[in-house]
């Protein structure tokens, strides 16, 4: 494959760059009496323009209507897969608005979807025919030195908390890719680089404010609404909008030991030998996980992505045995800041591209694992990880909503490309290499790839309770464009 095919097809891995990853209202409703749209059954409904009018009057945020300038960029989020049209896009400009546009939904029975940084893989912040409320002009974050907490607004991006909280000498737990939004994200979970050390982000949320399908704003903590809260940490969108969530800081170095170790494919079962051993030994300081992937400029390889948050000379001395493993192609581990590495795959994951993903949770390392991973590898599909194990393993399995605590790590299968036309292609060859990897993992992140028939089963042993908690908060099952929980009888 030329390289300007391989650009065409797959992700590609490098180091000191990042990881490449390819492979008002509008007119319409003053001049109709009524819009088609869609109903939460998927059922043909017409709303009528004196509702759409009375609705756009009661917001201090604008509404998109298909015809508006800003439609197509508005109903666009991150998979350039998900091409839908909405019939109303509510830009809210605070909760107010929020809870109209929750209520509208309601009241007239129309699909809702709500979208915070618009990364959802199978797009679901996004929908035909329905109501989409966008967060993205509600994005701010305002950073406590004092009490070491966050406050992002639902629609805030990763890269601005992490950029806010470090300017305050502070950090919380945050993904890899700095466009991803702090919403969707964090009400499945929130995998990053530090969750060893202080637990997945969920694990820092210590308030929210959110709509329900009632339309109230609630404020809620571990005081307030307890059972609201805990489902919200890790239960998805299941049960509201958030419009606010607070985290909290650590006081942090932000100068560290990180970069990416690359080795030729061949080096693989090496690699991946002693890391399936030393694994489980690795401090709490220590991020280490494994990508594997073909890159533009050095063919396939195997990296170990690396960031070490202590003291340097400890995270040299926790490395050298990785390193002596077989020579590195390039050696990119240095002190460096820690944002070098937060946005390091932002150009590489890019918004606009087709992609898509399957993930599962490894409970531990084994050689079949390794050997199956090395027999499975394709080039058109990029093998990520998110790290866990640390902190991550000492929260009680049903102490959030989230349960799969006991994962060492999750493997992630993706692949991303331009032409529509590979799409079959792409999609058939991210499954086959996660199929071939499936009899080594048990549950999966609902953040990246989710089957609607094997979401109860996945929420685990939290699922009663989320189930009677949805039922409280959300009879009618108005969010239900997520992994989704049907409400129990009352
Ligand atoms: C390039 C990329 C990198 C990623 N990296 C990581 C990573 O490092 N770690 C990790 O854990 N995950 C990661 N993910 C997965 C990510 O956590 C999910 O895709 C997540 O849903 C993204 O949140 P979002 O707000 O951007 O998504 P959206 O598409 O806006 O929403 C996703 C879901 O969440 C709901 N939602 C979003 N915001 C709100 C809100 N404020 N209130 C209520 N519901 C809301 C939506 O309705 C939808 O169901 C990544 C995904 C991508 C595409």
């Amino acid at each position: 494959m030329d390289r300007r095919q391989f650009c065409k097809t797959s992700f590609a891995a490098s180091l000191a760059v990042g990881t490449p990853f390819l492979a008002g209202c509008g007119r319409r409703a003053a001049t109709e009496a009524s819009i088609p749209a869609v109903s939460l059954d998927g059922a043909e409904i017409e709303l009528s323009n004196a509702a759409i009018q009375e609705l756009s009057q009661a917001l201090s945020g604008p509404m998109i209507l298909s015809g508006h300038p800003e439609y197509d960029r508005a109903r666009t989020i991150w998979n350039g897969m998900h091409d839908k049209r909405p019939a109303l896009i509510v830009r809210p400009a605070n909760s107010t608005d929020v809870s109209h546009a929750v209520s509208f939904a309601r009241d007239h029975n129309l699909l809702l979807a709500v979208r915070g940084g618009g990364h959802s893989w199978p797009g679901k912040s996004v929908c035909d025919g329905g109501l989409m409320i966008d967060l993205s002009q509600m994005n701010g974050v305002m950073v406590d030195r004092d009490t070491q907490r966050a406050r992002a607004q639902g629609g805030a991006l990763l890269g601005q908390l992490d950029a806010a909280s470090l300017a305050q000498g502070m950090v919380t737990t945050a993904g890899v890719v700095s466009h991803t939004g702090v919403g969707g994200y964090t009400l499945g979970g929130g995998f990053g680089r530090l969750n060893r050390k202080y637990g997945l982000t969920v694990d820092n949320v210590r308030g929210a404010e959110i709509i329900t399908a009632d339309g109230e704003v609630r404020r809620i903590s571990a005081d307030q609404e307890p059972d609201l809260f805990w489902a919200i940490r890790g239960g998805g969108g299941n049960f509201g909008v958030v419009t606010e969530f607070e985290y909290q800081l650590h006081p942090f170095e932000r100068n560290v030991l990180s970069g990416s170790i690359v080795w030729p494919i061949e080096n693989a079962r090496d690699v991946l030998e002693y890391y399936a051993e030393a694994a489980e030994s690795y401090s709490d300081e220590m991020y280490v996980g494994p990508v594997m992937a073909r890159n533009p400029d050095l063919g396939d390889v195997i990296v170990m992505d690396v960031v070490y948050n202590g003291d340097p000379s400890e995270g040299e001395k926790e490395l050298a045995a990785l390193r002596a493993v077989a020579t590195p192609a390039v050696d990119g581990v240095m002190i460096q800041d820690y944002m070098v590495m937060q946005t390091i795959n932002d150009v590489a994951f890019g918004h606009g591209i087709r992609s898509y993903a399957k993930n599962g949770m490894i409970k531990e390392w084994s050689q079949g694992l390794v050997d199956a991973l090395i027999e499975a590898y394709d080039p058109r599909v990029f093998l990520a990880n998110h790290v866990a194990g640390g902190a991550v393993k000492r929260v009680g399995e049903t102490d959030t909503a989230f349960t799969h605590r006991n994962a060492e790590i999750m493997l992630v299968f993706a692949s991303g490309w331009q032409d529509a036309e590979m799409d079959d292609e792409l999609i058939a060859a991210t499954r086959a290499y996660y199929t071939a990897i499936e009899p080594f993992m048990g549950g999966y992140y609902d953040n990246i790839d989710f089957d609607g028939a094997e979401a109860a089963g996945n929420y685990g042993p939290a699922y009663a309770r989320l189930a009677r908690i949805k039922g409280q908060y959300d009879p009618g099952n108005l969010f239900r464009l997520n992994s989704n929980i049907e409400p129990a009888a009352g």
